[in-house]
This record gives C-alpha cells, sequence and structure tokens, in this order.
C-alpha cells in the first residue's frame, strides 16, 4: 500500500506529474489492484476506486484513439486556429490527450505518434494559472 499523505513532490499529482515531465519523464499511476493505467497519475484509481497506485515510466510511443480540430480556442490560442487535438493510446495502456503537430485533414485513427516536451509558448504561459506557468507543453507529433 502506498502512502496516502501527498504533497506536490508526488508525481500522483499535477506539479509532480509536470516536473517529472519537464525532465523528460512521463510517468503514469498504475493501479495495483486491476492494473488501469492512469494519465496523468492520481492518488485514487478511476477505474476501481483503489489507492493503491504506483507511479511507473510510460512509453512515450502510441496512437491516435480519437482525434478533432479546434476551430474556436479559448482567445489566447485563436492564432493558432484550427489545430488538432487528439486521445492517444500509449503504447504500455494509457490515454493522453494533446495537441497534434498534424493538420487535422492529414491525421488518422491509429496513426502511430509520439510524445514530445516543450516550453509553452508567451500565448501559452498567458493563458495559464499562475502556478502552471512553468509546466512543460507535451505535443504529439508523427513517428
Ligand atoms: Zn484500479
Amino acid at each position: 500500500m502506498t502512502d496516502s499523505r501527498l504533497d506536490a513532490t508526488d508525481p500522483r499529482t499535477l506539479p509532480g506529474f509536470f516536473d517529472a515531465l519537464a525532465d523528460g519523464d512521463l510517468l503514469g499511476g498504475v493501479c495495483a489492484e486491476c492494473g488501469q493505467v492512469l494519465l496523468p497519475p492520481r492518488p485514487a484509481c478511476y477505474a476501481c476506486g483503489s489507492r493503491d497506485v504506483d507511479v511507473e515510466p510510460q512509453s512515450p510511443e502510441g496512437h491516435i484513439f480519437a482525434y478533432t480540430a479546434v476551430h474556436a480556442p479559448p482567445s489566447a490560442f485563436a492564432a493558432d486556429a484550427p489545430y488538432t487535438i487528439a486521445v492517444v493510446e500509449l503504447a504500455d495502456g494509457g490515454r493522453l490527450l494533446g495537441r497534434v503537430t498534424v493538420d487535422h485533414a492529414d491525421v488518422a485513427i491509429g496513426d502511430a505518434v509520439e510524445l514530445a516536451v516543450r516550453e509553452p509558448t508567451a500565448a501559452e504561459q498567458e493563458a495559464a494559472l499562475e502556478y502552471e506557468t512553468a509546466w512543460p507543453v507535451h505535443v504529439f507529433g508523427p513517428r
């Protein structure tokens, strides 16, 4: 059983998850009871409710599970529209939402993609909450 007391350095919290991601480490929670992969990690499993969640490195490779184009984004990202977002199923079984670096017309379900991490743009920093401004941004590109 993992310790249920968390602070913001724990990768089962968003600050801890993004700190690891900034170092290039994609971490997932893996439920010790049912095996569900939780991305980002959480202190409790959303499949079975268990609080016995381990933190394990996750493969950055996956495939497009579902995708769409964003034509009317938040105003800070208006210049980027339209852009593609997708739910990506990663090789270790977790699913993660993120932007795709490919035009919507050139994306198909099942396409192989890989996660990359970059610094937030000025617009992303402006749109972020104060404690999020240093968080890295993950994007999916073809592989
Ligand atoms: Zn579970």
